[in-house]
């Protein structure tokens, strides 16, 4: 399924669930919903997340500062000879590493800044910076589609907003938002495996991805989300 179709139904389910159920509509929830709804995909080298996270042009500005790096290391006599030649390859050669592992570089990098630099913006960026180490660590198609994502990244927005005073609100918006979206997957082809290592696995086949009946099936679902959304916030609002 895609980004934008995640994006929709589990935020706009969220959010119609927890008004539904009176808790709050607050920023800060509304931003959880929102990336919790794409968080799954974020092992995707294609994930809607990471590419806003770090975009292409970022990566391409990257690679040219490392060549230029490189180029004055070379000429700059910082290191003695042949140790400058080494130090200059070294560091133009990870500007040839592929696109995938040098975003998974510069979200380590942006992560151990955020870490750095946690307590000023507490407890956001310790979020953040756990989902950019989760993110370019984990295994492609791995961990993410499972019940134990669901409970960690619960848990994990459960203790970070204990302060918060925020009556519950935002670690309901990432967990149902983060459940959703492995519940629309398991609609799919593809399916998902919720609890490895059984081999059990959630495949509804309702839509095969690229099929004129799975696009059908993946709007009629936008479409119902879209209805509920306009049902709880514009015609019924509390
Ligand atoms: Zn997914």
């Amino acid at each position: 399924m895609m980004g934008k179709s995640h994006f929709i139904i589990s935020t706009g389910i969220t959010l119609s669930v927890m008004n539904l159920l009176g808790y709050e509509i607050t920023v800060p929830a509304v931003a959880v919903a929102a990336v919790s709804s794409l968080l799954p995909d974020i092992d995707e080298p294609n994930s809607l997340l990471v590419r806003s996270a770090v975009p292409e042009s970022a990566l391409r500005l990257l690679q040219v500062a490392l060549i230029g790096a490189a180029i004055y290391l070379y000429f700059a006599g910082i290191a003695e000879p042949p140790w400058h030649i080494v130090l200059a390859l070294l560091v133009g050669s990870v500007s040839f590493l592929p696109g995938r592992r040098l975003r998974q570089l510069v979200m380590l990098l942006i992560a151990l800044a955020l870490f750095a630099f946690a307590d000023d913006y507490d407890p956001w960026n310790y979020i953040a910076a756990c989902i950019l180490v989760v993110a370019s660590v984990v295994p492609h198609r791995g961990i993410t589609h499972t019940l134990y994502a669901v409970a960690g990244w619960g848990a994990l927005l459960y203790f970070v907003s204990l302060g918060m005073n925020d009556g519950g609100s935002l670690w309901i918006a990432g967990g149902l938002s983060y459940a959703l979206h492995l519940l629309a997957d398991s609609l799919t082809q593809r399916g998902i495996t919720p609890l490895p290592p059984l081999p059990f696995k959630l495949r509804l086949k309702l839509m095969s991805t690229g099929t004129k009946k799975g696009s059908g099936v993946e709007k009629v679902c936008i479409v119902l989300t879209l209805l509920l959304v306009v049902y709880v916030f514009v015609i019924t609002p509390s």
